[in-house]
């Protein structure tokens, strides 16, 4: 009876893949393109308030960019998500008969047989009709419910912690040794980090910091590839 009460939680990791992943996400985004910028500016040859000067900038202009791009991307998923929902909503009122059909024809589908189909869509159609319909007809259910300043905040916020890291590289390191110190740091915390949302989402850790620290330390050798060349040629 109780069976599903009594799962034990470790078992649902999709209810916190969708948050924990677009915290990691922001993170390392901070993490990644601050670190380069800052490799890219230090391999130019310019001085340690100028690195953090740019570093800084980085920082500001990826939280915002982060912010506006993910506030867009949820304010819109929200929109089409009420027009469905009213569409629905509409085709509830005009045509209930053809939706309940719509419910039994789905749970069908899913492998109940014809008879039972059809008293489940009857009962959870005088329970709540647009919620059943919402939930399986198009997906919605509260859980997946967008909240766009939320989301806006939250990507601002773990891309302006992981930026955070490399910055504090910057500051506690003498000239010489910023670039090196900054990407070395960064590339152990996207290990870090890729290694526990790997392990939290259930999926293979090993790899999933393998990959992250490799594209990582290619981001800030290709910048710094780029500084030191411009350096160069400059001076
Ligand atoms: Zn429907």
């Amino acid at each position: 009876m109780n069976s599903q009460v009594q799962m034990p939680p470790e078992r649902h990791f999709i209810d916190r893949i969708g948050w924990l992943r677009a915290a990691v996400l922001g993170a390392n985004d901070g993490i990644v393109s601050t670190a380069s910028l800052i490799a890219g500016v230090a391999s130019a040859g310019v001085s340690s308030n100028e690195v953090l000067l740019a570093g800084t900038a980085g920082l500001v202009a990826g939280a915002m960019s982060m912010a506006a791009g993910e506030y867009v991307s949820v304010s819109s998923q929200s929109d089409s998500e009420t027009a469905d929902l009213a569409r629905e909503s509409e085709e509830l009122h005009t045509q209930p008969k053809f939706e309940q059909r719509e419910l039994a024809d789905i749970y069908v589908k899913r492998g109940l047989d014809p008879d039972l189909a059809q008293k489940v869509a009857a009962q959870m159609m005088a329970k709540d009709a647009l919620k059943a319909h919402a939930r399986d007809e198009l997906g919605i259910s509260a859980a997946s419910e967008p909240h766009p300043i939320q989301a806006a905040l939250s990507s601002a916020t773990s891309f302006t912690v992981g930026a955070a890291l490399p910055l504090a590289a910057v500051v506690f390191s003498p000239q010489s040794w910023i670039a090196p110190n900054t990407t070395v740091i960064s590339v152990l915390a996207l290990g870090i980090l890729g290694g526990l949302s790997a392990s939290t989402g259930g999926a293979p850790v090993v790899r999933a910091v393998v990959r992250v620290m490799f594209w990582g330390a290619a981001a800030m050798a290709a910048t710094a590839a780029v500084g030191a060349l411009f350096g160069t040629n400059v001076a």
